[in-house]
Formats: C-alpha cells, sequence, structure tokens
C-alpha cells in the first residue's frame, strides 16, 4: 500500500545542506499499524511528512497506493492526500474558537460532499472517539486526551485509509495518552493503517511492528510477532 524505496530528501539553505533522508526504504501493508522511533533529527518527521504527500522529496520512488508519487503535480497531489490520509499531530492543531463539530468539518469542507453525509461523517466521528455528547464545547472546555480524541475524530472523518501520528501521545499524560492508544488500536483493527512516530518505549512496543530510523534511515525492523515465535522456538529447544 505504501511503498517506499531509496527516499532521499535534502532541505537546502543558502549556508547548509541538510540530509534529512538517505536511502529511506519501508513497504507498509494495509491494516498495519507500524510504531517509528529514532532520535530527534534522525529525519522521522520528514519521513511522515513525505508518507503524507505534505512533502516533496529529492529522489527515490514513492508509491501510495499503486500511485507513482513522483509523477503528481500541487494539485493532484492535494487530491490524493485527502482521499487516503489522515493526520494527527503532537499539539492537537484544533482552532480554538471553533466547536468540536465544526473543527471535525474543517477537512470535509474540501470534499464534494452534502450538508447531511457531512453531519452523519462529524457526528460518526466523534461517537467513535466517545464524544458525541460535547458537539457544542470547544476545545478549552476539553482535558488534553479528549482534545487529541477530537483530533482523531477530524482526521477519521474523510474516512482516509491512512492514519499518520506524529508523537500524538506527546503531549499527554501516561493515563492520557494510554486511553488515546487504546483507541488507535480499536481504529486499526477496524481497518485503518496506522504509522505513528512515538519516543515512547512503551507504545512502540505495543504495535506488531515497529522501525528505527537513524541518521536519515531505516535501521532497524522489529516484527514482534516473529519475535515471539523465535523466542518460542528457542524455548522448545532448551
Ligand atoms: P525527527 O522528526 O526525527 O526529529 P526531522 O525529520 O524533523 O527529524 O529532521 C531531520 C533533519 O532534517 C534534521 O537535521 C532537521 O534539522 C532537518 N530539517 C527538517 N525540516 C527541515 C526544514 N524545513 N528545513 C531545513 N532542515 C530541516
Amino acid at each position: 500500500m505504501l511503498k517506499m524505496n531509496n527516499i532521499k530528501k535534502v532541505f537546502r539553505t543558502e549556508v547548509v545542506e541538510t540530509h534529512a533522508l538517505r536511502d529511506f526504504s519501508l513497504n507498509v501493508d494495509e491494516g498495519e499499524f507500524v510504531a517509528v522511533t529514532g532520535p530527534s533529527g534522525s529525519g522521522k518527521t520528514t519521513f511522515l511528512n513525505i508518507a503524507g504527500l505534505l512533502e516533496t522529496f529529492t529522489g527515490g520512488e514513492y508509491f501510495l497506493d499503486g500511485v507513482d508519487v513522483k509523477g503528481l503535480n500541487d494539485n493532484q497531489r492535494s487530491k490524493l492526500r485527502n482521499e487516503k490520509i489522515g493526520f494527527i499531530f503532537q499539539s492537537f492543531n484544533l482552532i480554538p474558537d471553533l466547536n468540536l463539530f465544526d473543527n471535525v468539518d474543517v477537512p470535509l469542507r474540501y470534499r464534494a460532499m452534502n450538508a447531511k453525509e457531512r453531519k452523519e461523517r462529524i457526528e460518526n466521528a466523534l461517537e467513535t472517539v466517545g464524544l458525541a455528547n460535547r458537539m457544542k464545547h470547544i476545545p478549552s472546555q476539553l482535558s488534553g486526551g479528549q482534545q487529541q480524541r477530537v483530533a482523531i475524530a477530524r482526521a477519521l472523518a474523510g474516512s482516509p485509509r491512512f492514519l499518520l501520528a506524529d508523537e500524538p501521545t506527546g503531549n499527554l499524560d501516561s493515563e492520557m495518552a494510554e486511553s488515546v492508544m487504546s483507541l488507535l488500536e480499536d481504529i486499526n483493527q477496524k481497518g485503518t493503517t496506522i504509522i505513528m512516530v512515538t519516543h515512547d518505549p512503551k507504545l512502540a512496543l505495543r504495535t506488531p511492528r515497529s522501525i528505527a530510523v537513524k541518521d536519515g534511515l531505516v535501521s532497524e525492523v522489529v516484527r514482534k510477532e516473529a519475535v515471539s515465535e523465535a523466542n518460542e522456538n528457542v524455548a522448545a529447544f532448551a
């Protein structure tokens, strides 16, 4: 579904050239939940922004659902992004003076959809995250965990195939982080593919696969099923 081969990204200013990604390769299948870890500055956000078509790349190949991203112009890229991708950010990025209903509506305004369908989608998305009874509240009336739930509802309202999350629990205490992670796991179980950048090793341990990024490359891939099978084999021979 998501296929990156040798992606390169260079940021250039007049004085400095930063190779944020060098030969970054990754395949993510439909329905996967992949955690992305790695030190600050290793290229995780750059990868996520390229995956989410927010950022272009300097070299390599990227296919999203079979579409060769390199060949797209800006309009085609935005269209593909609106159709396929939902984003969640560490800082929630809600609009402070809009109520929850209107916040979730924001990305739907760019979709060809009548008012009735929009309303249904917004209500369903807020229901999914357990906030259907707060539609008229504004973000500041909610806890951090609830605000992140609204951001997740906003991402889900467009029925994305991919949910890309950049440190979604980074601003939350451990209890709220736990509830947001459980919600993401439920959403993944229902079929949405999720890629989540996280600094939290406990969360990275919970996903079936995690990758570690270092110096703009995937430096390690851990498939936990394989790890537990290997451990069982070792135990069987012991
Ligand atoms: P991470 O998310 O792992 O902390 P980033 O992807 O944000 O890493 O950054 C990777 C590298 O690219 C860093 O050296 C960072 O300073 C650089 N970088 C990221 N975005 C830009 C930008 N817009 N302009 C210049 N350099 C950038």
